[in-house]
């Protein structure tokens, strides 16, 4: 079999938490960009006035370091040269675009106001807010949450998402009031893009192993309950056989056999279900497992015994719980491979808030698999509530988190009795 493998760009965006020294540093950055854009606009501008040959970015690079040595913008020193030069080369470009005849829809670069710059027309670096970029020197930690942009040092930033691939170039943009860091990457993969488009939400529970966004789910295999029912019957006979006699080692063999036996079954059927949602989903948004644990309550499963959810799912959950991070990995793997993307949000009251009218509370979830609002008296299962709630974090994480942001998610109305199995038991 030949694969062909591509070269796949992407841009990973996120919200970044400087300190007040850091975000006032990044006003002085986006302003003296915006300086540096507007004074060598106004220098071209006047050339083609004139009738003069425009300047170009070696050019425009020497006018810098004029403006640089004067006293009156002596301010320009306080900034990294880099993220400048890069405006001057997006200028360049948006001026090169200007005169293309094939693209006809290009306009001359117009002047960047603060806040919102109009910039080149879809040219590159005119966009429509403050911002600059580093095309090197940035650094990525992704354990400790942080980033490093040159000259302002370590920032904090929130991660949402692994960052797949060669860091290419780092862009800081004012959205709103705050900053956010989109991190441009190159890496190979199978195809390119993805085959798919869409999008979807997954949330992890104890019933059903996953509900799709989309109303479909999977349920964990039937093999599963035989091989535990197997495994308790041979762990109570074990108990009752003289420990280290022949018969004592014998049950223990079975025993681990059975830990086997289970351990493969799982394997494979985590394999066949994320292969099946990675196909199918160029973007799948999860929950973050390390936040979950840390507030298990918050899924509401064991805190809300309902109908003996503890009892009946003791085993199950034990296994399944490991088969959830396992999961998520075979996914991402998977996912990268296709040239799609795994997220990670907040899993916090995803249980418990309405996708309709966004009322958060306990009440809202009656049952173990019943959701109904007692705001405005929204039904539907629980778990595909969750994971509508997954689906409209996923969105936000893309739009660079905006946290009041209202929940946008034009699906369907699903009744519980839409949703499918998507792989049989
Ligand atoms: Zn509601």
């Amino acid at each position: 079999m030949i694969v062909i493998m591509t070269v796949i760009r992407k841009a990973f965006k996120f919200r970044l938490d400087p300190t007040t020294e850091q975000a006032q540093q990044m006003v002085e950055f986006a302003g003296a960009n915006r300086f540096v854009w507007n004074k060598a606009l106004a220098l071209n501008l006047s050339r083609l006035e004139n009738k003069q040959a425009l300047l170009w970015y070696f050019e425009l690079v020497f006018w810098l370091g004029l403006w640089k040595q004067s006293e009156e913008y002596a301010f320009l020193k306080a900034v990294h040269s880099q993220p400048l030069q890069q405006t001057l080369k997006d200028l360049s470009r948006a001026f090169s675009d200007a005169f293309d005849k094939t693209q006809p829809l290009k306009r001359i670069p117009r002047f960047k106001k603060k806040g919102a710059g109009g910039g080149a027309a879809g040219g590159a670096g005119g966009g429509a807010r403050d911002s600059f970029r580093y095309p090197q020197g940035c650094k990525l930690d992704e354990k400790a949450n942080r980033v490093y942009l040159p000259k302002i040092g370590w920032v904090k930033y929130r991660n949402s998402r692994q960052v797949i691939g060669d860091i290419k170039n780092m862009t800081v943009s004012r959205k709103g009031g705050h900053w956010c860091v989109s991190i441009q990457t190159e890496y190979e993969a199978q195809t390119s893009p993805h085959p798919s488009t869409s999008m979807v939400a997954i949330d992890l529970g104890v019933n059903r192993f996953a509900t799709l966004s989309d109303g479909s789910y999977l349920e964990p295999l039937n093999i599963f309950k035989q091989l535990q029912e197997k495994l308790a019957f041979a762990q109570r006979r074990l108990s009752k056989k003289v420990k280290f006699s022949a018969n004592w080692k014998k049950q223990k063999k079975k025993i681990a056999r059975l830990y086997e036996r289970i351990a493969n079954a799982r394997h494979d059927f985590l394999h066949k279900a994320s292969t099946l949602i990675s196909k199918n989903h160029a973007m799948v948004v999860v929950e973050d497992l390390k936040v979950r644990n840390m507030s298990k309550s918050a899924k509401g499963d064991l805190a809300n015994p309902g109908r003996n959810v503890k009892a009946k799912s003791g085993l199950n959950r034990s296994i399944l719980d490991q088969g959830w991070g396992m999961f998520i990995q075979m996914l991402q793997y998977k996912q990268t491979w296709l040239g799609g993307e795994v997220i990670k949000v907040n899993p916090q009251h995803t249980s418990q808030t309405c996708p309709e009218c966004h009322h958060v509370s306990k009440d809202n979830r009656t049952a173990q698999s019943r959701f109904k609002c007692v705001e405005c008296g929204y039904t539907e299962n629980a778990d595909l509530v969750g994971a509508l709630n997954v689906l409209a974090r996923g969105h936000r994480v893309l739009a660079c988190g905006v946290e009041t942001l209202v929940l946008t998610m034009k699906q369907e109305p699903l009744g519980s009795s839409d949703t499918r199995p998507i792989l049989a038991a």
